[in-house]
């Protein structure tokens, strides 16, 4: 059984004097099958954590530790990450010049599996993929430069989900602007995923998505380490009172 572990993670950005401290000592445990929601304000550092577990340059890791069934996530490249089985939506990039969106997923499964899908089975794979999330069979030749919407954006996201099959998935749900269309699209995938053995850690700022997937567990996050923690009700409590009981000054778990 997968199972990602944080522990006393620190993470700074920025170089020499003018490096800052943003995660002050995270701890946290993702097993498969469970799903994990961040929530917490604006500029607490939900994103940092991301990037940094996805081996983002800029995010220097000054101590602790990130495993993935006992092994150091942070020694692997960001190939080796994938391979290893996380999935990090922000570590594949949706604008790329002159490349298909099936081209660009035979690549990306390639990368995770070591070896490129022979491409009749990769092509039946993708078409029961998009038929599972009622994705238009035409979105496969679509560019990825071509600009999607934000509900195109997740749609690609979910199908990465179903195609790699990852062991745990961070979803930064960073887009305020998603619209009803795109949310209901990335809840189902990701409440399909969540149901079956994935690890889920779905980060938020919003408790509307929450209102579509049920998380098992809820965590607050406030500069730079996780404050409170609590089941789905934990949320619930986030949307009508906001974050102002676990931001006031030394506020800790
Ligand atoms: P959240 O996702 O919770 O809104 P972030 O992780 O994006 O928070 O940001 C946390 C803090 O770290 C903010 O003060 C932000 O300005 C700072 N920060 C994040 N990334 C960078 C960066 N690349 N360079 C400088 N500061 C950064
Ligand atoms: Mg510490
Ligand atoms: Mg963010």
């Amino acid at each position: 059984m997968a199972t990602l572990e944080i522990r006393d993670l620190h993470v700074s950005v920025g170089d020499g004097a003018d490096a800052t401290e943003i995660l002050r000592g995270v701890d946290l445990t993702v097993q498969a099958g469970e799903t994990h929601a961040i929530m917490g304000p604006n500029g607490s550092g939900k994103s940092t954590l991301a990037y940094a577990i996805a081996g983002h340059p800029k995010y220097e890791v000054t101590s602790g530790s990130v495993t993935l069934d006992g092994e150091d996530v942070l020694a692997m490249s960001v190939d080796e990450r994938a391979r290893a089985g996380l999935f990090l939506a922000m570590q594949y990039p949706v604008e790329v010049p002159g490349v298909s969106v099936s081209n660009f997923l035979r690549s990306a499964v390639t990368a995770v599996r070591g070896e490129a899908p022979k491409l009749r089975e990769f092509s039946k794979e993708m078409k029961q993929a998009m038929d599972a999330l009622a994705i238009d069979p035409a979105f496969a030749q679509r560019s990825l430069n071509e600009g999607f919407s934000g509900g195109e954006k997740k749609r690609h996201e979910i199908l990465q989900l179903e195609m790699l099959r990852p062991k745990v998935a961070i979803l930064d749900e960073t887009d305020s602007g998603l619209d009803v269309d795109a949310l209901k699209v990335v809840s189902e995938g990701i409440t399909r995923f969540a149901s079956g053995d994935t690890g889920v850690l779905l980060i938020t700022h919003y408790t509307r998505i929450l209102r579509y997937v049920k998380p098992d567990f809820v965590h607050v996050f406030s500069a730079g380490r996780l404050v409170a923690e609590g089941g789905p009700e934990l949320a619930d409590e986030l949307e009508e009172e906001g974050y102002e009981k676990y931001t006031k000054a030394g506020a800790s778990l």
